[in-house]
């Protein structure tokens, strides 16, 4: 029996075949069971923020698992309640400002879900969405989620929810003062790398304060310094009423957290929602050492300067498949001239680099954010080779389809 045939028969069929199985992982790279080494530029999904079995995430988890793990939510503990100042602190919600932890990215937006209810009750039913933007598996997120393909096998949804474009338009067009929120991806990852227009979350601000509507924006895989702010909405200059944060967060430990700002910190009370395992000490212990290292070590202005620097190193390869690169920071898109980002994806793993195709025709870079030099040159090699493993594929495939 191979792993394969293991997975194949043992895990849910939800997910697709597994790519690889890997044993071991330090830095930006990892290892399968052969002991091939693979260059990381997925970083589990903008995950892990420091790269791989970093000292301080180990640290971290080892102590704190020796000292205190878990007591649930009818106490405090001393991580818990630091984590939440430095969250505070680094969204900028001054005093006000208020956090409810969950183990995930999904159940930080359900608690937004819910936040958005209370403010809104039924006088004030309609929440807006951004078609194409992402916000979860779950039965509340996905109704957040602007993909009909992704609702359509478990309709109906919960009721309320309406998307509309990601225009300023569409936007004024649709808002009235029956809106309780509007949820906002800022860079719509799972949608292929897609910033929202410049200057949308500005007017965003604007439209929902003046229609008493909050602002809630899903940075779940837009914080943790990985566009070169903290927070994607800090490009911008607002404050939301909301964010919801959770991947890069815990480095790798499962973490999700609610931020609210001003009036919407005051909307939940006892008993409105809750969580046996969100914010115990374990978890917030790591997510606290994971965002000490990241301001330590300046990593914010890392992602910012190596994501420049990686998206022109990329527009300087020589390949016609390439069509330019999408994002900020260490969230890149590079889009392709045909569909053959899977292709890629598998070429890739071939020469030892891991990336992503979100859809046909793009590809999701976002490394962990500690690489440097030596990473991004290695990047470079390894995704050129791949592009003419492809580019070979494709001129055998339709020699008249590929200009030469
Ligand atoms: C990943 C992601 C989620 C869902 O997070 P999970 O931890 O998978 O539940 C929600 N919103 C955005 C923008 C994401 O990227």
């Amino acid at each position: 029996m191979t792993w394969q045939d293991d997975a194949g028969r043992d895990l849910v069929k939800s997910f697709g075949a597994r790519m690889q199985m890997f044993v071991r992982g330090e830095g930006s790279y990892l290892w399968d069971a052969d002991g091939k080494r693979y260059l990381d530029f997925l970083a589990g999904i903008a995950v892990d923020s420091l790269g791989h079995a970093h000292p301080v995430f180990v640290d971290a988890i080892a102590t704190q698992a020796a000292t205190l793990a878990h007591v649930s939510n009818y106490f405090a503990t001393p991580p818990q309640l630091a984590l939440a100042a430095t969250l505070k602190r680094l969204a900028g919600t001054g005093d006000d400002g208020r956090v409810y932890f969950g183990n995930s990215g999904a159940e930080a937006n359900e608690a937004a879900f819910k936040l958005a209810r209370l403010h809104g009750g039924t006088e004030r039913a309609r929440i807006l969405a951004l078609n194409d933007a992402f916000h979860g598996r779950t039965m509340g997120t996905l109704a957040l989620t602007g993909k009909p393909y992704m609702q359509e096998p478990f309709l109906p949804m919960t009721p309320g929810v309406e998307f509309i474009d990601s225009t300023v338009e569409a936007l004024e067009a649709a808002i009235d003062d029956r809106v309780a929120a509007l949820f906002v991806e800022p860079v719509k990852g799972e949608a292929g790398v897609l910033p929202l227009p410049e200057g949308y979350l500005a007017a965003a601000r604007e439209i929902t304060e003046r229609h008493g509507a909050l602002l809630i924006i899903d940075e779940i895989q837009t914080g943790a310094g990985r566009t070169g702010e903290w927070f994607a909405f800090q490009h911008e200059g607002i404050t939301p009423d909301a964010i919801t944060v959770a991947k890069g967060i815990g480095g790798g430990f499962p973490i999700g957290a609610l931020i609210t700002f001003g009036r919407a910190s005051e909307l939940f009370y006892p008993g409105t929602h809750g969580s046996t395992f969100g914010g115990n000490a374990l978890g917030t212990a790591v997510a606290g050492a994971v965002l000490g290292e990241i301001e330590r070590a300046d990593l914010v202005r890392n992602a910012a300067e190596r994501g420049a620097q990686l998206r022109a190193a990329i527009e300087g390869i020589d390949s016609e498949l390439i069509d330019g690169c999408r994002g900020t920071g260490l969230l890149i898109g590079v889009g392709l001239r045909h569909p053959v980002a899977k292709a890629l994806v598998a070429a890739a793993q071939e020469h030892g680099l891991v990336i992503n195709a979100p859809n046909d025709e793009t590809i999701r870079l976002v490394p962990a954010l500690t690489i440097g030099d030596v990473e991004i040159d290695e990047f470079i090699e390894l995704f050129t080779a791949s592009l003419r493993t492809v580019e070979d594929a494709l001129v055998l495939e339709s020699p008249t389809e590929v200009p030469a």
